[in-house]
């Protein structure tokens, strides 16, 4: 898409902003947004940033009826210096070329989106909130527009980017929840969509979600959906434990989403030689490990809370408790330096900020 340029249509009035202390996750956007349609043959064209409005679809879209769409989630920072950063935001890009990849939705050209979406957040810079632990969520999506409810790749997309401002995830400091087992649901197969970022998935874990917050648990443990016996995720994050000194994460088998903080987890824990190994888990031998006083930490990683220490897992008629319902040192560790890196608190030798 070489020579192309995004049109921007200003919005004149601006929207009233939120008071930073009552953010919710999710119910605020911004003053404007970026779209951009495709159609055979001309391909994805008509880059424009726009105010942020209602959209005019036909309900015979395709995304309404076979979901046929998908989407990222990634967020910029203020410095404490007035800078806005981003974190990793070309790895968002790559994962939803991979997402459009299995739903058979045309590929973007990534350089220039994630520009457009710099372009985006610049514009509605004064959006990004200030105070401790807040950020501004990107929302890019992808959905299929053509009229046709025939079971096919559909022949017209847009692809949008929102911008939300968000509160701390952790408004009384981070603290370790209670997580329960799924045994009877599963979220993702092998094979099936599980590794793309695709609404499905989430449509599919929703039933749990709510059965497990219905019995007090905050979030459910997902296992294989063949066997129910190896770990893949926990809620819609990846998930770590620290066994008898050595940290283990599942291995990506096609249905784990191979989250970008799990990846910058890794790439941390090696850097401080720390061990870290990526294969599969069994709850049988997690419950051993616990039995046997090796279970050190637990915790899950992704964009949303960045790190969330389990204090508390659930399996049937079993309890583990993990380092008595306490952060651990390792799991403190990689928060610390993760939102260090992203606020612009720390030194960033990987260059994951931009
Ligand atoms: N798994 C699932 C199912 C998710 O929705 C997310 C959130 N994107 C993650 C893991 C974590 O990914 P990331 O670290 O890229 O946010």
């Amino acid at each position: 898409m070489e020579g192309w340029t995004v049109t921007v249509d200003r919005r004149i009035t601006k929207k009233e902003k939120p008071n930073t202390e009552q953010l919710e996750f999710g119910r605020i956007f911004t003053d404007h947004m970026f779209i951009m349609d495709y159609m055979e043959p001309l391909g994805w064209h008509d880059a424009r940033i726009v105010p942020y409005q209602q959209l005019t679809i036909d309900p015979s879209a395709m995304t309404f009826h076979y979901g046929q769409s998908v989407f990222e989630g990634m967020k910029a920072y203020h410095t404490d210096e007035g800078e806005i950063q981003l974190f990793r935001p070309e790895k968002n890009l790559e994962r939803l070329n991979h997402s459009n990849d299995r739903l058979c939705i045309p590929q973007i050209d990534e350089e220039f989106v994630l520009n457009a979406i710099k372009q985006l957040v610049y514009l509605d810079k004064d959006w990004i909130p200030k105070a401790d632990g807040t950020s501004l969520y990107i929302r890019p999506f992808i959905i299929s527009t053509e009229p046709f409810i025939g079971v096919a790749p559909s022949h017209q997309y847009k692809l949008i980017v929102i911008l939300s401002p968000v509160g701390s995830y952790y408004k009384e400091g981070i603290n370790p929840v209670k997580i329960a087992v799924e045994n009877h649901y599963v979220r993702a197969v092998k094979g099936g969509t599980g590794e793309a970022k695709t609404g499905g998935n989430y449509a599919a874990s929703l039933k749990a979600q709510e059965k497990c917050t219905q019995n007090g648990f905050s979030q459910v443990l997902w296992l294989d959906g063949v066997e129910k016996k190896y770990i893949e995720e926990v809620g819609s994050m990846n998930v770590f434990f620290k066994i008898n000194g050595e940290v283990v994460t599942p291995a990506l088998n096609g249905s784990i989403l191979e989250g970008i903080t799990r990846n910058s987890v890794i790439q941390l824990l090696n850097h401080w030689n720390i061990p870290v190994t990526e294969r599969k888990v069994s709850m049988e031998e997690l419950y051993e490990a616990y039995v046997d006083g090796k279970l050190e930490e637990a915790f899950g990683s992704g964009t949303a809370a960045v790190l969330s220490p389990i204090g508390q897992l659930s399996w049937g008629d079993k309890d583990l408790f993990i380092n008595n319902g306490k952060t651990g040192e390792v799991s403190k560790a990689l928060y610390d330096t993760l939102t260090g890196i992203q606020y612009g608190r720390k030194t960033d030798p990987f260059n994951w900020v931009e």
